[in-house]
């Protein structure tokens, strides 16, 4: 046996990158509970949502649009709309996020109120809110598309939560905008399910994202074309309040690039820099170069999740990407169930595939240089914004390298032998439809501590694993011998590794959830929904709180997707339609 040396790795990189990751974003979020980073005690939670504090620096800081109307029409020089959410018939508390009530201070009593339904589908303001619609512009499937901006989203302010973390709260479909373009400015409960579930769903798995704080009915009838077939039919209307520390796109810096207003583009960028990123100092052109490369550094850390847990955004539009690295704008997003890189789950994207599972790393690069384009007239010199970009590509492929390590409950990746062992893998796991999640977590209950003599046959190594493979006749006496030597290849380099069996399933479980919101699950819940029954969004909801631990009276949510739900919409492939 051989102990782990590091040299082995080439040297430039760090043994525990990805579990310190992990690890810190579980910190945060435990010590925001209690203490704020000074460690001082936090304020009480708010007694009524008129006791909430808001601090509306956005508005305060950045120009607005000087027409008042709200009607569609190009927004100039401006980096926002002040905007009212529009009034619903009968607003419907469905479900909302303890822990993220709790960050913010807002106790379970005021969240069952009537008056928290009223106000986060938009019928009522409380005192200190100042709404706004977002200007902002995008590359969509790699064209530029001009102005796009919130049509649907209405940011209501930011309120300072009782530990002194500040977090914008913003309605989805609460009503048309000026950026609504000939939209409706609403939401369907069905796209307001899958949002709501699959960001709380990220967080609980440690993927950087935007947060969900309540789920709401607002009694009223929305027309959808869910197929762009000509035959629409009326759905539910809800709201989704949305929870993050900032809402800004890689979008709100283009549109002032595109239009030629380097003057709002700069009050942006310093606004962002003060805000946003204050360890990087005071706003300069050496701090705007250090500045993007940090966002392409959080780019590449969100991407390295994403791939981890097989997350597919479906719609990564340069608007939909934040400049925190948060998973954002959750639309026809989908989890890999059979390992398959081509995959997407947006039916728009079904022909070109360029948002498909394996492209993410290189289109979120792609998305990086028109952020590079965007800020540019800031920087003047290509040089360091190129050295950026080609230091992302760097980053995501250590991290990259680190999180299979991981996921493989290796101690740490060793290019000698761990570069074939992965890409002989991942090309394996495509030869017969094998689930990505119930595989890799199946794959810590493979034992090397008694590494038999001889060997163990291909039957014994392949047992553990066969609840993953969805048809059984793809599994070839061929590719039965290749998976098994590949299983072989796998014991001999864990027991090089030297951990214990308990230690590895250990640290291969923190990184290999049980539990996804697997695309047939979110639809089931939708489907209720529909119906009047939000029991399932609420044990959805319960269960992926704790996606990394076995809960055993659960496992029929850590199963392979059901046949039926094979080629359903909705299952497998989604629209843009929400
Ligand atoms: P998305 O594909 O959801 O990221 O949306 C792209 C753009 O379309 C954004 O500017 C959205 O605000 C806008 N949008 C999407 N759906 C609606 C809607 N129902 N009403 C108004 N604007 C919308
Ligand atoms: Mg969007």
């Amino acid at each position: 046996m051989r102990s782990y040396r590091k040299e082995d790795t080439g040297g430039d990189w760090k043994l525990k990158d990805w579990e310190v990751m992990i690890t810190s974003l579980f910190m945060t979020q435990l010590k925001s509970a209690v203490l704020n980073d000074n460690g001082q005690r936090c304020r009480q939670a708010a007694a009524t949502l008129d006791d909430l504090t808001f601090d509306n620096r956005f508005v305060r800081e950045l120009p607005g649009d000087t027409v008042t109307a709200n009607q569609p029409r190009q927004v100039r020089s401006a980096c926002y709309s002040a905007v009212q959410p529009a009034s619903v018939a009968a607003p419907e508390l469905v479900a909302y996020a303890r822990e993220v009530a709790e960050m913010l201070g807002i106790t379970a009593d005021v969240c069952e109120s009537d008056e928290f339904a009223a106000v986060f589908t938009g019928n009522k303001l409380v005192a200190g809110m100042a709404p706004y619609a977002m200007c902002y512009g995008g590359h969509q499937f790699g064209n530029w598309a001009g102005q796009l901006g919130d049509g649907r989203a209405i940011a209501l302010g930011d309120i300072i939560s009782p530990c002194g973390e500040r977090w914008t709260l913003q309605l989805k479909g609460a009503g048309p905008t000026p950026y609504r373009r000939n939209a409706d400015g609403l939401a369907v409960l069905r796209s307001s399910v899958r949002e709501f579930l699959c960001s709380e769903a990220m967080f609980h798995l440690g993927v950087p994202t935007t947060r969900a704080l309540s789920l709401t009915l607002t009694g009223e009838q929305v027309w959808r074309d869910m197929f762009y077939d000509g035959r629409p039919k009326l759905e539910p209307g809800a709201v989704v309040c949305r929870v993050a520390p900032s809402f800004t796109r890689f979008g709100n810096f283009e549109i002032f690039t595109a239009r030629n207003e380097p003057d709002v583009l700069k009050q942006l960028v310093d606004y962002t820099l003060r805000n946003d990123f204050p360890q990087l100092g005071a706003p300069s052109t050496d701090n705007y170069i250090r500045w993007f490369e940090r966002v392409c550094e959080l780019t590449a850390d969100m991407i390295v999740h994403w791939m981890r847990v097989g997350f597919v955004h479906g719609v990564m539009n340069t608007d939909n990407m934040s400049i925190l690295g948060l998973t954002i704008d959750y639309g026809p997003y989908g989890w890999l169930e059979n390992y398959d890189p081509k995959w997407t789950p947006n039916t728009t994207d079904a022909q070109g595939r360029r948002y498909c599972f394996g492209n993410q790393p290189a289109i979120a690069q792609w998305n990086l240089v028109q952020l590079a384009n965007a800020v540019y007239p800031l920087i003047k010199r290509v040089e360091p914004l190129q050295e950026a970009l080609e230091r992302y590509v760097a980053r995501y492929n250590r991290l990259w390298r680190s999180m299979m390590a991981q996921k493989l409950g290796l101690k740490a990746f060793d290019a000698a032998t761990d570069e074939s062992l992965v890409t002989d893998l991942l090309e394996l796991l495509q030869q017969a439809e094998t689930d990505m999640t119930i595989f890799f977590r199946r794959l810590a209950h493979l034992s090397a501590d008694a590494a038999p003599e001889p060997e163990a046959n291909d039957e014994q190594l392949i047992e553990p694993l066969k609840s993953a493979y969805y048809i059984p006749g793809q599994m070839t006496p061929g590719l039965h011998r290749q998976t098994g030597d590949w299983l072989r290849r796998y014991v001999r380099r864990l027991d090089s590794d030297g951990l214990a069996d308990t230690d590895r399933r250990h640290r291969m479980n923190a990184v290999n959830p049980k539990y996804v919101l697997r695309n047939y699950m979110a639809q089931q819940a939708i489907d209720k929904a529909e119906n009047g029954d939000f029991s399932l969004i609420h044990e959805l909801l319960e269960l992926l709180r704790r996606p990394y631990d076995e809960q055993p009276d659960k496992d029929r949510f850590a199963v392979k997707r059901p046949d039926w739900a094979r080629n359903r919409p909705g299952c497998s492939m989604l629209s843009c339609s929400s």
